[in-house]
């Protein structure tokens, strides 16, 4: 499928020079949608993820149909204040912006097979925090997902040790 054909390109969104890739016409369309996460779905079982890890709030919107698809557990990774137990805690820094990401400290068993999954990967700077946190709680990190790679801004050089799959790419 072509799945760019599903995607919008927003100018200016959310700061000017900013070229926002918009999911949320892929998502509305029922077939692309499903199309998406079952390739996104066969890669974490090729893993054998056991969980599937996802940063708020577009990593929800993969991550959870993934871990469904797959029997799997899902775990969020969420903005401070938003998760109710004790976490752990990373300091990142986004595309645009800086921010601090969460996770429960009882989220992740020791040896557990972990895919991350996201909605698009720009610098890494997101999911790297997430790989910290992971492993922190002695999760493995045996896969990193996206639907959108940005390959211009070179994120996957930050994720060189681990296996990383996108659906699309823009350069
Ligand atoms: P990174 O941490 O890799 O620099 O940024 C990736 C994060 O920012 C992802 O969680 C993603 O949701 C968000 N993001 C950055 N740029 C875009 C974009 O153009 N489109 C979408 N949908 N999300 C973006």
């Amino acid at each position: 499928m072509d799945f760019k054909k599903y995607i919008t390109i927003v100018e200016d969104y959310p700061k000017e020079g900013i070229r926002f890739k918009d999911i949320t016409t892929l998502m509305q369309d029922g077939e692309a949608y499903r199309a998406a996460i079952n390739e996104m779905a066969e890669f974490a079982k090729e893993k054998k993820a056991d969980v599937i890890v996802g940063p708020e709030a577009r990593g929800f919107v993969v991550g959870c149909p993934i871990a469904y698809a797959l029997g799997a557990g899902f775990v969020p990774v969420r903005k401070p204040g938003k998760l109710p137990r004790e976490v752990i805690s990373q300091d990142y820094g986004l595309e645009y912006g800086k921010d601090q990401l969460t996770l429960h400290v009882d989220s992740i068993q020791k040896g557990q097979r972990v895919v991350i999954a996201d909605d698009l990967l720009a610098t890494g700077g997101t999911i790297e925090a997430t790989i910290k946190m992971v492993e922190q709680l002695g999760g493995e990190v045996v896969g990193v997902a996206f639907m959108i790679e940005l390959t211009y801004l070179e994120g996957r050089n930050r994720l060189k040790e681990y296996d990383l799959f996108s659906l699309m790419s823009y350069s």
